[in-house]
């Protein structure tokens, strides 16, 4: 079966056409707008932006009045670089106006809402006009075709739906672009593995975290990864580290690649991993304009340059947002990438400004962990961090899960392990670290978000 001069029945066809640098056999499924030069592509953005800007001020009063206390008005945007004059827009915002205090049209114009579970206080809810929903499917099918995701492809969901945004997100970008949706939902992993093989899945869409449980299952089971239909996993929901993902595709024989969103901008579909630039995500710039600041001073930063994600979406109906602070960080290139594509890319989001953790005066990064950890051939990428309070100073544990065929009864070959891992996580994070190691599944999986971090402080 050929679609696209690109045969998906061959399990890594995607992989290895990617390896031999054959971008031009994988799929673009808007090449028009993906491909478009910068100068098309600026002037698309400017005449949005002035559009998005003036519908924002006349429809939402929460905006007018912070736009008319900074003085700028919907006539005050004659450039891309204006965007700065006008206000940020933080999480808070979305919280005062519980919870549809921001929304710009009538419920009667709204096709469906989701919302994200606050930890703290009340959800954040959004909503999705018709137009907003053939934005969103349209960028999600760009993202997965980005993967190597083909119309001929079955999708097994194993995000719970709900009224997270992941699960319909992805849902309705796989079946516009015309694959068979197997909407399994999360959970009950022996029937996935069992779906897999018996429905002919060819596509997973999971946290890493649960793909990785997954993988586990089948070979506990006995099922042959690499004889499986399988030939795609399609990540979200967490971030994924590097070594993880590598693992994933070493031991299910999958290609995988993950995508960026936030429910506050649109959910899934803000930005996705092309098998040109792995690494990296090609950012929906006909969507949305992207800025990168200083976290602190809110100043741009100079471009390529780490700094905090700002997005304002370009053609939102519902509920409109301008300048949302993400307190993700990353850094953004404008370089052509081998696949064809010119939208900006980001680096993949590895930590956020408010996940850092103060280590005794120290700003340390769960990333930073995560990263020592995935150069540790003896250790698993499944880890847990704890901080708490000892004798009034703050004390730092890290527990990593032994291999199995790491794995062995002699204390001193096991000490000697942990003291190294311990001597590498303090040269990187320069502050002291105590590691348990612990024995082979010892750290529990999880169906959903891995939780790393416990702060018991
Ligand atoms: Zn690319």
């Amino acid at each position: 079966m050929s679609t696209d001069g690109f045969d998906i029945m061959c399990k890594s066809a995607s992989l290895e056409a990617a390896a031999a640098g054959r971008f031009d056999v994988l799929p673009i499924y808007d090449r028009d707008t993906e491909c478009a030069s910068r100068e098309e592509l600026e002037a698309l953005q400017l005449s949005k932006l002035q559009d998005q800007v003036r519908y924002t001020y006349e429809r939402v009063p929460y905006y007018r009045e912070r736009m008319d206390a900074a003085g700028v008005g919907p006539d005050g945007i004659r450039t891309l670089e204006d965007v700065r004059l006008l206000p940020f827009t933080d999480k808070s915002a979305l919280r005062e106006t519980y919870p549809y205090g921001l929304f710009a049209v009538g419920l009667d114009e709204v096709r469906e809402i989701h919302a994200s579970s606050g930890t703290t206080g009340k959800p954040i809810v959004v909503g999705y006009t018709e137009a907003d929903m053939d934005v969103w499917s349209d960028c999600i099918a760009r993202l997965v075709q980005m993967a190597g995701v083909v119309p001929a492809d079955n999708a097994q969901m194993a995000f719970g739906y709900g009224m997270f945004t992941g699960g319909f997100g992805l849902h309705y970008g796989l079946q516009k672009l015309g694959c068979t949706m197997i909407p399994a939902g999360a959970g009950n992993t022996e029937r996935h593995i069992q779906m897999i093989e018996d429905y002919g899945t060819t596509v997973l869409i999971a946290t890493p975290s649960y793909a990785m449980h997954i993988c586990e299952v089948g070979e506990e089971m006995g099922y042959d990864w690499a004889a499986s239909p399988l030939r795609v996993g399609l990540f979200g929901g967490e971030p994924c580290p590097p070594g993880l993902k590598a693992e994933i595709e070493r031991r299910m024989h999958i290609v995988c690649t993950d995508n960026y969103g936030l429910t506050e901008v649109m959910g899934p579909g803000v930005s996705g991993e092309c098998l040109a630039s792995r690494d990296q995500q090609h950012i929906a710039e006909d969507h949305f304009l992207w800025e990168v600041v200083d976290p602190e001073t809110g100043e741009p930063v100079p471009e390529g340059e780490m700094g905090e994600l700002v997005l304002t979406p370009l053609d939102k109906q519902a509920i409109p947002v301008l300048r949302y602070r993400t307190h993700d960080l990353t850094r953004v290139t404008r370089e052509t990438c081998a696949c064809g594509r010119t939208h900006a890319r980001m680096d993949k989001v590895r930590s956020r400004s408010d996940d850092m953790l103060i280590i005794r005066g120290t700003n340390v990064f769960p990333s930073q962990i995560e990263d020592v950890l995935s150069q540790i051939d003896e250790v698993t990428p499944h880890y847990r961090i704890i901080v708490e309070t000892v004798d009034g100073m703050d004390a730092l544990t890290v527990q990593t899960e032994i291999r199995p065929e790491s794995f062995t009864d002699s204390f001193e070959e096991l000490d000697a392990m942990r003291r190294r891992i311990e001597e590498k996580l303090k040269s990187v994070l320069l502050v002291g670290v105590r590691v348990t190691l612990v024995e082979p599944g010892g750290i529990q999986r999880t169906q959903g978000k891995a939780k790393h971090v416990e702060d018991r402080r």
